[in-house]
Order: C-alpha cells, then structure tokens, then sequence
C-alpha cells in the first residue's frame, strides 16, 4: 500500500454508541494501528436536530475509555481540521459551487408537492418512484422566476444514466451498482445544509482518508460518493464495508438482545479489555481461533482482508462470560480501582465509612471469581459489609441441628487466644475444634458458615473468617447463640 494508511470513525452524535458501530471502529483502529497509520475521529452533527453537545461528550469518552486513542479530532485537532461537519460548512460550500459550475450538479426548485405529485404519478404508471430530473433543463430566466417567487434549491447530483459503478471492497470484492437506478439524489438542501453523502465524500477527500471502513449499511451509499469523487476528478479511497452485528436469534443487534450501547456496557461493569477482545473477533479471528489476546497481540495480527462477509453474533452471555475471565485474571489493583465506584455506588463505601484498601482487594480476590461484572461485586462482597448476615432458610436449618450450640460456643471460647488471624492459621486453627470434639470437619465448619455468613456455601472459610476479622467473628457468633439457636 502506498502511502500513509488514514483511517476514520465517522458517528453522529444522536445517541449512545451502539454495540455494532463500536465493532466497526474498533477494526478501523486495529487496521490503522497494524499499519501505523493515523486514526481519524470526525463528528457528522449536521443532523441538527438530533444531534446534542451531551451526546458528543459522552461519545468521546467512552471511545477513550475503550482505549481507542484517535490521532487527529475535534478534541485534539489536527492538519485537517475542523472535525466536526457543522464547523465545515465553506468547505461544502466551496465544492457544491464547484460541482455546479462545472455542470455535475444543478438547482432544483421543485416544491414537495410537486415532487410528491410526480412520485405518484410513477407508482400509479408502475414506474420506480424517482425524481425525473426535470430541473436539469431549466434556463436561467426560470430559475429567477422562482426565485422571485420566494422559491429556494436544493442542489442535485447530475446522475449518468446507464453506468455501471463498481465498488471494490476489500472485504465483499466487487460490487456492482447501474446508475440508472440512482436518481439525481440532493447534495445540499435549501437551507445549505449538506446531505450524508456530500458531506462525507468531501470530508474524506480533503481529510486524505486512504480507507473507509464503515458498517456495510452505507454499501447502497457507494456508488453516489464514487460519482462526486469521480466529477470532482479525485481517485478514491479504499473501501471495506464490514458487516452489522446480529443477536443471538440472528435479528438485527436491538434493544430486544438487552443493553446495546457501550455506555451500558460500561455502567454495568465490563472491562474495556474484555469488551474489546471479544467485539475483535466477532467476524474475524485469530489465525489459530484463539479467543483470548492482547491489544498488542491484536494489532500485529488483525488484518482487514480476512474479515468475514456475513454478520457475526453479538451474544451477551458470551460477552459476560469473558468480562468474568477478564475479571478473574486481571491484576488486583487495577481491579480494586475500577471496583471501587460500584462498591460507592453500593453505599458500602462512603466518606464516613473508608475502607482499607488492603481489606478491600482482599475482599474482592475472594469474591471474583463468582461475577461477570464489577456492578456484581458489592453483592458477592455483601457480608463482609453488613452488620448482621441476613440469614437464608438453608443458613438457618443448619443451625437448628443437634450439636450446633456445642460447636459455636467453643469457637466463641477459642478465638480470642488464636495466635493470628491470617487464612492460613485461621485454617489449622478452625479444625482443631471438630477434632477436639471427636467430630467429622464438616459438623463444625457448617455450622460455622452459617453462623458468620448467613449462607451454606461461598468462598473459602478460612479467608472469610480472616477478612471479617476476630471482632466481628465473635460479634456475629454472639449474636446467632443468643438469637438463633433453638
Ligand atoms: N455518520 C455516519 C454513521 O454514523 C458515518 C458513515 C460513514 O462512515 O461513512 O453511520
Ligand atoms: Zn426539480
């Protein structure tokens, strides 16, 4: 590939990011990163009513908080700049002139009632519903007739009939368009404001982008944008439409699969990493199907050409299943400093109540491995923070045996004279008492459980008891042999 490899995500600030549109900006990036080229981030706002100051924001951070670090941007500027459409607008100005002049485009002064009488007369004689271009022919004197009139253009493409427009995709090969069926589609609407497929096109002409990667619902776009760059006598870009995301019933990824935005994602706890490996190989793989990467292992690997051309499978069960192995592996105190917005959130911690951060990762090396997501951590930590367990129906028939008071009442006489009260002691020590009783290990550590945890299963006992410390052990074990017990 000759020169320099410039790639750009293009979103419109009219909503959250969508699952799908992070997918296709993530293999831009990859793309551009494999090939040390430069990451474009340009914000397409001429949508104005849809398009909000908030959305862009929240758009920009969640791209970054993903780690997909753009090179040049509306935030960070660049040669090209601006890169936002609505800071662009002598810019459209200048090439629809340009077009006009040089006879690729033309007013078009009809009403929308004329244009609607004119679709159904199409319909009505069984013809495709099209503009039949016929301001084409206008004279200059009928042109300022409307204008007297209070009548204001839009511009038109003057589309050549009867071509054939290929598009070569670096990932569907080629693809064919006939221009007969393109109308003479509006660049720029009576206001001034340009149309997605002008705007685009000139955009990515004078950004210098070398390669559109983009969601292959703009594949029908194509052959539009190829006939501006062609009368503007300019060689496009490269393309690759990569294809849309579908849930696990094969439908199009919507609301119906659960949370679609990233924001969502985010809020819910998931890993940039995780997220980000596993949105990588949804259509693409690893040469050895490996499932598991680093961003680096990802970048020296990913090449555009062996993206798949039908729509991989968003699944969120798989995509929980990864954040939990990501969670599992992660290091522990970039972990705890993640996790600690959900443990405030939580309300288990707060500014009158700090924890030790020691405690903390301690509490939360014990507990990850029974969650997907970090929004799940404070209630797998649950009883580490309560005053009192909440004692569960299984929790509080163990206690109701024969025996239990015998048991909970020695370890209430025991530790206090434990020596210390880290796991692996607290582990010896918590067995001496079944065998000094003459009982099997599980009558006492079951009973044990119960008491401290309110549950009949969890974490190791051991580590619990240590993280809880002697205080609370004996508080809680006070409690159940007066409350408790039958
Ligand atoms: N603003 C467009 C979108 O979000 C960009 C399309 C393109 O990349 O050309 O769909
Ligand atoms: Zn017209």
């Amino acid at each position: 590939m000759e020169g320099e490899i410039r790639a750009r995500f293009a979103p419109s600030p009219t909503g959250l990011l969508h699952i799908g549109n992070v997918h296709t900006a993530i293999f831009t990036w990859l793309f551009v990163r494999h090939n040390q080229g430069k990451f474009i981030l340009r914000i397409e706002d001429t949508d104005r009513s849809r398009s909000t100051q908030e959305y862009e924001e929240m758009l920009l951070d969640d791209l970054a908080w993903l780690g997909l670090d753009w090179d040049e941007g509306v935030d960070v500027g660049g040669p090209y700049g601006p890169y936002r459409q609505t800071e662009r607008m002598e810019l459209y100005r200048h090439y629809a002139q340009k077009l006009l002049a040089e006879g690729w485009a033309y007013e078009c002064y009809c009403s929308q009632e004329e244009l609607e009488a004119e679709r159904a007369r199409a319909v009505q004689e069984g013809r495709a519903p099209r503009y039949s271009g016929r301001c084409r022919k206008l004279t200059d004197e009928e042109r300022e007739a409307y204008r007297k009139v209070g009548r204001r253009p839009v511009i038109r493409f003057k589309t050549p009939p009867g071509e054939q427009i290929v598009v070569k995709d670096l990932i569907r090969g080629e693809i064919t368009f006939n221009t007969s069926d393109l109308d003479d589609f509006i660049i720029v609407r009576s206001n001034g404001m340009p149309l997605y497929n002008f705007a685009v096109t000139i955009d990515d002409l004078t950004m210098k982008i070398s390669h559109i990667v983009r969601a292959d619902e703009h594949i029908s776009n194509t052959p539009r944008q190829l006939l501006i760059y062609r009368a503007l006598g300019e060689t496009p870009p490269v393309f690759a439409h990569v294809s849309m995301l579908l849930g696990p019933d094969r439908s199009k990824l919507s609301k119906r699969h659960g949370a679609t935005s990233l924001r969502e994602y985010r809020e819910k706890g998931y890993l940039p990493d995780a997220i980000f490996n596993y949105l990588a190989i949804l259509g693409w793989s690893l040469p050895d199907d490996r499932e598991f990467a680093t961003r680096e292992e990802l970048i020296r690997l990913f090449d555009l050409t062996r993206v798949s051309r039908a729509p991989a499978v968003f699944d969120p069960e798989k995509a929980a299943w990864m954040n939990g192995v990501y969670i599992r592996q992660m290091d522990l105190d970039t972990l705890t400093d993640l996790a600690l917005p959900f443990f405030q959130k939580a309300g288990q911690i707060t500014a009158d109540r700090d924890v030790d951060r020691q405690w903390l990762q301690g509490v939360i090396d014990l507990v990850r491995d029974g969650v997907t997501s970090l929004s799940q951590l404070p209630a797998a930590a649950e009883l580490f923070f309560e005053a009192e367990p909440s004692y569960e129906e299984q929790a509080l028939a163990v206690l109701q045996k024969e025996g239990v008071r015998e048991v909970l009442v020695e370890y209430r006489e025991r530790i206090p004279q434990w020596p210390s009260f880290d796991p692996e002691t607290v582990a010896t020590e918590m067995k001496r008492v079944p065998k000094d009783l003459g009982l099997s290990v599980g009558k006492a550590l079951r009973p044990l459980r119960a008491a401290l945890t309110g549950r009949v299963s969890g974490p190791e006992l051991n580590y619990i008891v240590s993280l809880l410390g002697k205080e609370a052990v004996l508080a809680r074990l006070e409690y159940v042999i007066n409350n408790l017990l039958t």
